[in-house]
C-alpha cells in the first residue's frame, strides 16, 4: 500500500505536488496573501530561504530542523515561503541564484530522506519519477541529472550503458535522488511572474541582490588573473595575441570575468585587443552576459568547456574541479598560502596600462557596467568591500 504524506511532511519536501496543492488551497493571489500575516511571515522565509542559499548554507541541522514549528501556521509560513523563494528567485532572473537555491533545497530534503521511513521515501522518489529499488536509470533522464553532477564517475563515458538504460550503484541511489529533486525545482525556473508582483516584492529583491554581490565579492575577492584556470588563461592569451576567439570561448571568457566581479568596462577593455572589435557589438554582448537583459549567465563547467573545445591545457588542479569557478576559488585560497605578498595582476593593473590603458585607447569612452556604475567606481567600491 502506498504511503501517505502530511502536512509536516511538507516542510521538508515543499516541491511535492501535495505540497503545492496545499498552499493554493489557502494563499489565493499573491498580491493579496502578501498583506496578510502569514504572507508576511512567509516573505521573511522567503529572504532566509535564498539567504542561506547564497552563502552555501545548504542542509538543516538537527538543530535547525527541532526548531522549525510544526503547528499548522508554521507550517503554511515554511512550505508558502519556498513558494515565494522560488516567484523572488524568477523576478531576478539570476542563473547563478536559481542553481544555488535549486542545490541547496535539493540538499535539504535530501538529508531528510536519508532518515525518512522507507514508505515515505519510496512516496517522494515515486514522484519525482524515480525507482529507488532499480540498478538502471533510463538514459534521457541519467543525462538530465547527471548534468548536474561534478564528479568524473557520473559522466557517461565512464558508465555501463545496455539498450538505452545506464547502470548505477545501489549506494548511488540517494544521490541520485537528490540530483532528481535539484532538476524539479529548478526545471521552470524562472517562472513567468506578472511584472506587477516583481514590483511589489522589489524590496526584497534589491535586498537580495546586494547580499549575493556582498557574497561574490567575499568569496572571489580582488581578480588574480595568476589563479585563472588554463582555459581562461588561454583565452585571454589568444585576445592578447590579436588572435579572433570562437564564440563559445567569448562566452565563457565574459561570463568567468563577470562571476569573478569584474565589471563590464573592463572585460569590454580586454576585448580591444581582437582584430575584429567593435566596441557597441562588444558592449552589448558583455552587458547581455552581465545581465543587464534580466538574466546574469554563469560560466560554463569544465563538462561543457570541453564539449565547446574550450578546456585546453588541463593541469593538476583541474582534476580536482568541474567548474572553472571553482579553479579559480581554490587556485586562488593555494596561491594565498604561498605567496601572502605577492598578487599577479596584470589583467587590471591600474596603475600600468593594462585593460584599463588599452580600453581608453579603444574607445576613449565612459562605459557602464551592468549595474550601472561607472569606469573606477566600480573598483573603489569592490576595493571598499574588500577591506571593510
Ligand atoms: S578542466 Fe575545467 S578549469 Fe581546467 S582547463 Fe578545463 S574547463 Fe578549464
Amino acid at each position: 500500500m502506498r504511503v501517505r504524506i502530511d502536512e509536516k511532511d511538507f516542510i521538508n519536501y515543499p516541491f511535492l505536488k501535495e505540497s503545492q496543492n496545499f498552499v493554493s488551497g489557502y494563499a489565493g493571489s499573491p498580491e493579496r496573501f502578501l498583506l496578510t500575516s502569514t504572507g508576511k511571515a512567509a516573505l521573511a522565509h522567503a529572504k532566509d530561504r535564498i539567504l542561506s542559499s547564497i552563502a552555501g548554507k545548504s542542509g538543516l541541522k538537527a538543530a535547525d530542523r527541532a526548531a522549525i514549528p510544526t503547528d499548522s501556521q508554521g507550517i503554511k509560513v515554511i512550505v508558502s515561503g519556498y513558494a515565494l523563494a522560488r516567484v523572488i528567485i524568477s523576478c531576478m532572473k539570476d542563473r547563478m541564484i536559481i542553481d544555488r537555491f535549486s542545490r541547496s533545497e535539493a540538499q535539504n530534503a535530501y538529508e531528510c530522506l536519508i532518515d525518512e521511513e522507507p514508505g515515505k521515501k519510496v512516496f517522494v522518489a515515486t514522484s519525482l519519477g524515480i525507482d529507488i529499488d532499480a540498478d538502471v536509470v533510463p538514459l534521457v533522464s541519467y543525462v538530465e541529472l547527471s548534468a548536474g553532477m561534478r564528479e568524473e564517475r557520473w559522466r557517461l563515458v565512464n558508465r555501463d550503458i545496455e539498450r538505452g538504460m545506464v547502470k548505477v550503484k545501489k549506494n548511488e541511489t540517494d544521490e541520485i535522488l537528490r540530483e532528481s529533486i535539484r532538476v524539479t525545482i529548478s526545471r521552470n525556473l524562472p517562472l513567468p511572474i506578472p511584472l506587477g508582483i516583481c514590483e511589489v516584492l522589489a524590496p526584497v529583491v534589491k535586498e537580495i541582490s546586494e547580499a549575493e554581490q556582498q557574497h561574490l565579492l567575499e568569496q572571489f575577492g580582488s581578480v588574480e588573473e595568476s589563479s585563472f584556470p588554463p582555459c581562461m588563461q588561454a583565452l585571454i592569451l589568444a585576445l592578447s595575441a590579436g588572435t579572433n576567439i570562437s564564440h563559445p570561448g567569448r562566452f565563457a571568457l565574459t561570463a568567468f570575468l563577470h562571476n569573478i566581479g569584474m565589471n563590464s568596462s573592463d572585460i569590454i577593455g580586454l576585448y580591444c585587443r581582437a582584430p575584429d572589435f567593435d566596441l557597441s557589438r562588444t558592449m552589448y554582448q558583455v552587458q547581455h552576459i552581465s545581465g543587464r537583459g534580466g538574466t546574469e549567465y554563469t560560466a560554463p563547467s569544465c563538462a561543457a568547456m570541453r564539449t565547446t573545445a574550450v578546456c585546453v591545457k588541463k593541469d593538476q588542479l583541474c582534476e580536482r574541479v568541474s567548474h572553472p569557478l571553482s579553479y579559480y576559488k581554490q587556485k586562488k585560497r593555494n596561491d594565498k598560502k604561498k605567496f601572502t605578498a605577492q598578487s599577479g595582476n596584470m589583467l587590471v593593473d591600474r596603475n600600468a596600462g593594462g585593460a584599463h590603458g588599452e580600453k581608453e585607447a579603444c574607445n576613449g569612452e565612459n562605459i557602464r557596467d551592468s549595474r550601472g556604475h561607472q569606469q573606477g567606481e566600480h573598483n573603489q567600491e569592490n576595493n571598499k568591500k574588500n577591506q571593510s
